[in-house]
């Protein structure tokens, strides 16, 4: 039997892991490393870097050079997120013809989906290596809040990468399996995962082998990168009002700048000031120019992130609404994403949930560890455990007036189905369009557009009104299948989802032969 892998598909790191004599094992990679950054570079020479050797050429070779691409998966390229990522990312983004966010290198364009699954590729060859066994499947983790194109989306980076996605599965769950596979009785537990990119807060219980997501909430757009871009932005005024000289737009002074202001937040979390020296960032009338920031405090740092600490409260009173609990009804508080090893990040953490956060869990490690498990799981390995995951975002129809319908209620335990009845509009129409959103305003507009498809043909008896019923279903990967049938005649509709972005089954075939040459090992 093929062994079966659990991968943290990071925005900032990934890490893979393997379930070995019933102990989850982090996979070191070709470097030795437990973790590998998500980059991912094109050289000019046609070569394909990934991981470290990708982010230490990041300086000399900046529009080539991807991190990030978990930031654009599943989105469009109009996006306000992305318009704002967009603004200080190094390199190209642009608009594939269905919108969505692509990025542009060289000659080509690649999909956010094909630069993920380098990085899948590249993890899968070091498992590969370890094990000296090819490995044909995987699970693959992602943000629980992460909505129906960004699953989607990365279930195809699996597949461009030449293998079975076992499961998409939440990080948040992932890490609490890590935490809790083995611990007896019954704790409730709020998962703090902060990362470079996104924030995820959970609210589980955990009782005899069974997982229990109460609630979830997050942010997937607040994460290490935002707190990097405060520092780098006070960094380039202390420049420009130094020096006179304006680093914006030069690429290679900005990635310098990103390194120096990441390497900076770090020694900040252990020592109470820092500082930050780069000569010659660049010329000035024929002279270099040295960006000097001498003494830079931690107290002055949180007081530039100010916001973004702020923004990490809201999520996780909602999670807590939702699940009806109160703080103090909070056994443990489990913290993953590096950026949780900032002192300010765990001192709003205690404000939150009035507790001090366990220590018990490798904040860069548990989840590939929990994927792993998971892996095994279903793989047959491990005993079973029982997974009670939620729906993130409510799903529904726009009906009249640019309203939103309610079908799936968000936090509904999944795999789950619900139907409801609909009537078209016009007193002559023999058809109905279905425009389905995910979100969680009343408002249609305001949420996440995913696709629409129409059931013509309806019958019409004179004053009778066809009455469709549409079924939604969520299936244990967290994606959405939809049907629609008229009641009156049994006549089903196409229910395939038309994406309103994403990659379609020929896109993905064209990538996979293009990296493989058409043969998926
Ligand atoms: P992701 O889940 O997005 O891949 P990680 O969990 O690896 O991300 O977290 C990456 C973020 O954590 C980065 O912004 C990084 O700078 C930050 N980080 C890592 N170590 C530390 C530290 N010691 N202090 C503060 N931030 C850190
Ligand atoms: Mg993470």
């Amino acid at each position: 039997m093929s062994r079966t892998i659990g991968i943290d598909l990071g925005t900032t790191n990934s890490c893979v892991a393997i379930v070995e004599g019933g102990q989850p094992t982090i996979i070191p990679n070709r470097q030795g490393a437990r973790t590998t950054p998500s980059v991912v570079a094109f050289t000019e020479q046609g070569d394909v870097l990934v991981g470290s050797p990708a982010k230490r050429q990041a300086v000399t070779n900046p529009a080539r050079t991807v991190y990030g691409a978990k930031r654009l998966i599943g989105r469009k390229h109009a996006s306000a997120e992305v318009s704002s990522f967009a603004a200080s990312c190094p390199y190209p983004i642009v608009p594939a013809p269905n919108g969505d966010a692509w990025i542009s290198v060289g000659e080509r364009t690649y999909g956010p989906q094909e630069i993920s699954a380098y990085v899948l590729e590249y993890l899968r060859g070091a498992a590969e290596d370890y094990l000296g066994e090819e490995v044909k499947q995987a699970v693959i983790t992602v943000p629980a809040y992460y909505n129906e194109s960004q699953r989607q989306a990365t279930k195809d980076a699996g597949a461009i990468a030449g293998r079975e996605v076992l499961r998409i599965f939440n990080e948040p769950t992932a890490a609490a399996l890590a935490y809790g596979v083995e611990k007896e009785g019954n704790q409730r537990l709020a998962v703090f995962d902060l990362g470079g990119g996104t924030f995820d807060i959970s609210i589980m219980e955990v009782h005899g082998g069974v997982f229990e997501v109460l609630a979830t909430n997050g942010d997937t757009f607040l994460g290490g990168d935002d707190f990097d871009r405060r520092l780098i932005d006070m960094l380039v005024d202390h420049c420009q009002k130094q020096t006179g000289v304006e680093l914006e737009g030069d690429a290679m002074a900005m990635q310098r700048l990103k390194e120096a202001a990441e390497a900076a937040k770090h020694e900040l979390s252990v020592s109470p000031t820092s500082s930050i020296n780069l000569p010659f960032i660049a010329t000035h009338e024929g002279a270099p120019v040295h960006l000097i920031y001498d003494e830079l405090t931690r107290a002055a740092f949180e007081g530039l992130v100010q916001e973004e600490l702020g923004r990490l409260e809201e999520p996780c009173l909602k999670a807590l609404a939702d699940a009806g609990l109160g703080p103090d009804q909070i056994d443990r508080v489990i913290l993953v994403g590096g950026m949780t090893r900032m002192p300010a990040v765990q001192e709003r953490v205690v404000q939150i949930f009035g507790k001090k956060p366990a220590r018990d869990v490798n904040a860069d490690e548990a989840i590939a560890m929990g994927a792993a498990l998971q892996s095994s799981v279903m793989s047959g390995e491990l005993r079973e455990v029982v997974l009670l995951d939620v729906t993130p975002h409510s799903l529904g129809l726009r009906v009249v007036g640019d309203r939103f319908s309610r079908i799936l209620e968000r936090n509904s335990r999944i795999p789950c189905r619900e139907k409801k009845l609909f009537v078209p509009v016009k007193d002559d129409q023999d058809f109905v369009t279905l425009e389905i959103y995910q979100g969680e305003s009343d408002d249609v507009r305001d949420n996440h557009y995913l696709g629409r498809f129409t059931l013509g043909g309806l019958t019409r008896k004179d004053g009778t009104v066809p009455n469709v019923e549409v079924c939604f279903t969520m299936d244990a990967d967290g994606l959405l299948h939809v049907a629609a049938v008229e009641v009156a005649t049994g006549k089903a509709a196409a229910v395939e989802i038309q994406p309103s972005g994403g990659l379609s089954p020929q896109q993905i075939d064209r990538m996979v032969e293009e990296r493989h040459g058409g043969q998926v090992h």
